[in-house]
């Protein structure tokens, strides 16, 4: 992301910094309230096919001397086989195979494990990039879909308190071959066998490690690509992918101009910005009014309905006041049907003490939304059994001693804060 004007001040008198909610006794990489805009690491990886327009493989085969439509069997490889293998490009001449899946096809990922979960039904793969960092990707089938949920970063630079991911900081943005070979390796498992229930992945959405938007121009690219019919891309529907944020209201007014129909997400998490400058803390950036605004404006420019995410935090965020508040803010932004709510039970961090809200609770709020006129539906959290929910991506969560009463103090003031609207 750029370093754009902000709304509001980070960190001023008013915006107390944060304290992280993590394993006691190690250390964690952002400290509290601190914004990592810049990755720590600049490193690209090797170029890929996939990282190129048809046009651009085209002419990077005749650099090669080899006629143009070479470009467009790779493409069918890539796209439609799922393969990298050389052996299997039997249309391709014999002595330049080799030549050409090195020149295309570098590995970028490889895996390190594949986890099972709710019966087989929920896969989490570890990833390794070629410069070593880990990222993650979640397979999660249903009856009528398979959705792949997807890392656009190696950790995260947002630094939300209560997510696995934000305590590592930000390593590394990913290319966009890097986050199309998750898609293209869980496809040709399926494809192999690999992993049981055949199919292939009809839907995508960026929750997994990273903020998108942060990365936006080969999230950008990922889009265009996933959407792109075969051989270009993997010819996916726009409205099966969704691209969420956590509130970059530039990159959404960006995300408009590139005319993909995409599904958006917020992640808002709260309706209040006293109480999501903590939980989020972008929000002293773009407040939440900004990222309504630019919200709606995607919603009028595309068509398409907005999904409001909401981790439900017991006793943080779950008031039926904030609920109401939740929807008078959406219904003033743009009338009742613009944008759909999905509360989300939180998935607990590691040594983290918040959790999940009650489950009436959760009704409560989710009715109050309701009788409001907003629709909502609180949200599958598949995969919390192996982390692999959305917040849980992470291989390792850290903290040290210094940042401990740091912590300590961020939840006495969140739960302070959280509580003072109950005795308005
Ligand atoms: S919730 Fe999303 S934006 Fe916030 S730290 Fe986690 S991965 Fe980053």
């Amino acid at each position: 992301m750029t370093d754009s004007p902000s709304t509001r001040s980070a960190g001023s008198p008013g915006n107390p910094d944060l304290s992280r909610e993590a394993v006691p006794g190690q250390s964690v990489a952002l400290a509290p309230g601190q914004l990592q805009l810049r990755p720590a690491r600049r490193g690209k990886p090797p170029a890929h096919l996939a990282d190129l327009t048809l046009a651009e493989r085209v002419a990077a085969v005749e650099e090669m001397g080899l006629p143009g439509y070479r470009a467009k069997q790779l493409s069918v490889h890539y796209f439609e086989h799922f393969t990298t293998s050389a052996e299997e490009m039997t249309d391709l001449p014999a002595g330049r195979r080799d030549e050409l899946t090195e020149r295309f096809f570098p590995t970028l990922l490889t895996p390190v494990s594949v986890q099972a979960a709710d019966n087989g039904a929920t896969q989490k793969f570890l990833w390794k990039l070629f410069d070593g960092p880990m990222v993650e990707s979640v397979l999660m089938r249903y009856s009528d879909r398979v959705t792949l949920c997807i890392s656009s970063e190696a950790g995260c630079g947002m630094n939300c308190p209560f997510c696995a991911t934000g305590q590592m900081g930000l390593t590394r943005n990913l290319s966009s071959a890097e986050i199309l070979e998750q898609v293209r390796i869980a496809n040709r498992m399926l494809a192999t066998g690999e992993i049981p229930g055949g199919g292939r992945i009809s839907n995508i959405v960026f929750m997994g490690m990273g903020e998108p938007l942060a990365n936006y121009r080969p999230v950008a690219t990922v889009c265009k690509r996933l959407n792109a019919p075969a051989p270009e891309g993997f010819g996916m529907s726009a409205r099966h992918i969704t691209v969420s944020t956590v509130g970059l209201a530039p990159a959404v007014r960006k995300l408009v101009k590139e005319a993909i129909p995409v599904t958006l997400a917020v992640s808002l998490h709260a309706p209040d910005d006293e109480l999501r400058d903590e939980l989020v803390p972008i929000n002293t950036r773009f407040d939440v009014d900004e990222i309504l605004s630019a919200a709606h404006e995607y919603f009028e420019a595309t068509g398409r309905r907005v999904s409001i995410e909401y981790a439900l935090i017991r006793d943080i965020n779950d008031q039926a006041h904030r609920a109401q508040l939740l929807a008078d803010k959406l219904i003033a932004k743009g009338g009742l049907h613009w944008a759909h709510v999905n509360p989300i039970p939180l998935n607990p961090v590691q040594g983290s003490k918040w959790t999940a809200s009650e489950p009436l609770v959760e009704k409560r709020f989710v009715e109050t939304l309701r009788d409001a006129g907003i629709s909502a539906t609180i949200r599958d959290t598949r995969g919390s059994d192996i982390d692999g929910a959305c917040g849980q991506l992470a291989a390792e969560v850290l903290e040290t001693d210094t940042r401990r009463a740091d912590r300590e103090a961020r939840v006495a003031r969140v739960e302070a804060i959280a509580g003072a609207g109950e005795q308005q």
